[in-house]
């Protein structure tokens, strides 16, 4: 059972103690044993699911619950709390500290995904500003060295190894040496694996352990190894000290129940999980929030910091228009380029709350080549239409032609982007100005912190006009970028679908729009 399936059964089985007349003990267990069943199916340990079950019978003492306490409530908090437990240790991970060196070692069986994962946590430190640094100490592997020169290359991340050395511990230390001299901030040394749990392996893991030194141990699983999960976490355990988990492959169908295993067999947290085979693909591990998009509620603490990973603070004029409600074309092209940094954007969309059951895949590539598109058009605008509000386009509608003319593209295309842009700057208005919602988003200056996830999103949602849902609504504005058919603009939505939902955002129409078309 995929974890998507696991979070619908159990919020079937919270659900249904809504249609029942009376909570007693009879009710509890019937929702105990769908909820286990469903755990089990999905490959969590059995040992944790009767934990599980067990632990939520105890907090719930039916017979006991005072008369006025809402008993579904009690039953539904505790196995929520019982599920963030089972993948959360109650330790916090290793933190990198800024100026010094950390050094990070990676572990785990071979084809687990330590060198891709190795490759995607140094990107996203490096693009948090960040010195880091990749070493390959696996030369057992044919061709690992070649494999993580290729990625490291890529994402312009600096690299150590080497062809010729046979000893996996000697370029270990070689290469921590060399990197703490330059003064790298993350070293993380990428070893080799086996197929299976080996002596050997274990010797290996221990030398250069010990000439690295790692701050932080980290242990690469696959999420979808199932029931085999605990005894080789516990094996890894105990021949190093494991810091830190990151479970791979929780793309796709991984059943991923039993990789969660390990945080119970190592006591470690999981700090990130790998959702594909791409360098963008890894997610911020924390157990709450897990759970919650597993039932399907959404992930908005990662969407709020995906949007802060758009440096708004760093552009420092984006943030006075924007608290102004002011949206230039110029504006919008930085954000694309922004979001064409960011990554695959599918990955903002399943962060939305009830978008995760969306399907956007294959979709990327659609977004990033009409991202590109309209780009190519703001090129071929001048610096007085690039800084403007758009309307002088109205005005002389000529400069739609010329743009087009310049661009390579059609006046449609260009009527189109404007239309855009408009739809965007409605939202800026809505959400900018001082009471609005990019004030909270890492405004220079701004403290942030008192904004809970829950918070923003209230906000969020009462600034929206009324009637309008805020899911529909984004699918409605990233529909042009994600979905949709080939060829010219990609799925760009229609323009009568556009001019809809702007007049639903009580935004209007573009007047004289779509006349003067060629
Ligand atoms: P290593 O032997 O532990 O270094 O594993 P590799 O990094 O070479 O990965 C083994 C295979 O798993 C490669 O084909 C990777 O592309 C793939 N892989 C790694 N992480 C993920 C992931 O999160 N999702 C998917 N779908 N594939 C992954
Ligand atoms: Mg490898």
């Amino acid at each position: 059972m995929v974890l998507a399936d696991l979070g619908r059964r159990i919020n079937s089985a919270l659900a249904q103690i809504n249609k029942e007349p009376v909570i007693d003990a009879k009710v509890l267990d019937a929702l105990l044993k769908d909820i286990c069943a469903a755990l089990l199916g999905a490959d969590v340990n059995v040992r944790l699911v009767s934990t599980l079950r067990n632990n939520v019978k105890n907090t719930v003492n039916i017979q006991e619950v005072a008369a006025g306490i809402n008993k579904r409530k009690l039953i539904q908090k505790a196995v929520l709390d019982e599920l963030c437990k089972l993948v959360e240790p109650g330790i916090e991970p290793y933190k990198p500290k800024k100026g010094r060196v950390n050094v990070i070692m990676f572990v785990g069986l071979q084809g687990s995904g330590k060198t891709t994962t190795c490759t995607k946590l140094a990107y996203h430190y490096q693009r948090k500003g960040w010195k880091v640094c990749l070493v390959c100490a696996d030369t057992f592997r044919a061709g690992a060295f070649d494999q993580l020169k290729q990625n490291a290359t890529k994402a312009k991340i600096p690299y150590y190894g080497s062809y010729t050395e046979t000893d996996p511990v000697q370029i270990a230390h070689e290469g921590v040496e060399k990197f703490k001299k330059e003064g790298f901030e993350i070293i993380i040394v990428d070893t080799s694996g086996r197929h299976k749990q080996e002596a050997e392996l274990f010797e290996e893991m221990k030398q250069i352990s010990a000439v690295v030194n790692p701050n932080n141990t980290i242990f690469v699983m696959d999420g979808t190894i199932g029931q085999a999960a605990e005894s080789q976490a516990k094996a890894f355990h105990e021949a190093a000290e494991i810091g830190s988990i990151i479970i791979t492959k929780m793309d796709g169908h991984a059943k991923g129940g039993g990789a969660i295993s390990a945080v119970a067999a190592t006591h470690s947290p999981i700090i990130f999980i790998g959702t594909g085979e791409h360098i963008h693909d890894l997610e911020r591990f924390e157990p709450r929030r897990f759970v919650q998009k597993m039932l399907g509620m959404g992930d908005i603490s990662g969407l709020l910091e995906t949007v802060q990973d758009l440096k708004l603070d760093q552009n420092k004029n984006l943030m006075k228009n924007l608290e102004q409600g002011i949206f230039t074309i110029r504006d919008m092209y930085e954000q694309f380029q922004n979001i064409s940094q960011l990554g695959p954007l599918s990955k903002m969309m399943q962060m939305m709350p009830g978008m995760s059951e969306m399907n956007f895949e294959g979709s990327d590539e659609l977004g990033a080549q009409r991202i590109k598109r309209l780009m190519t058009i703001m090129d071929s605008m001048s610096e007085v239409e690039l800084d403007s509000d758009g309307k002088l386009f109205h005005v002389q509608p000529k400069r739609i032609q010329r743009v087009a003319r310049g661009s390579g593209t059609s006046v449609r295309e260009v009527e189109e982007l404007l239309l855009q842009h408009k739809a965007f700057q409605g939202m800026v208005k809505k959400f900018g100005g001082n009471k609005g919602l990019f004030k909270g988003m890492g405004a220079p200056g701004m403290d942030n912190s008192k904004s809970s996830p829950q918070q923003m999103m209230t906000q969020m949602q009462r600034m929206m006009p009324r009637g309008m849902n805020m899911n529909e609504m984004m699918r409605q504005m990233m529909g042009g970028m994600g979905g949709g058919g080939l060829g010219g603009m990609g799925g760009m939505p229609d323009l009568s679908q556009m001019q809809n939902m702007m007049k639903q955002m009580g935004l209007g129409g573009l007047p004289g729009m779509g006349g003067n078309r060629k």
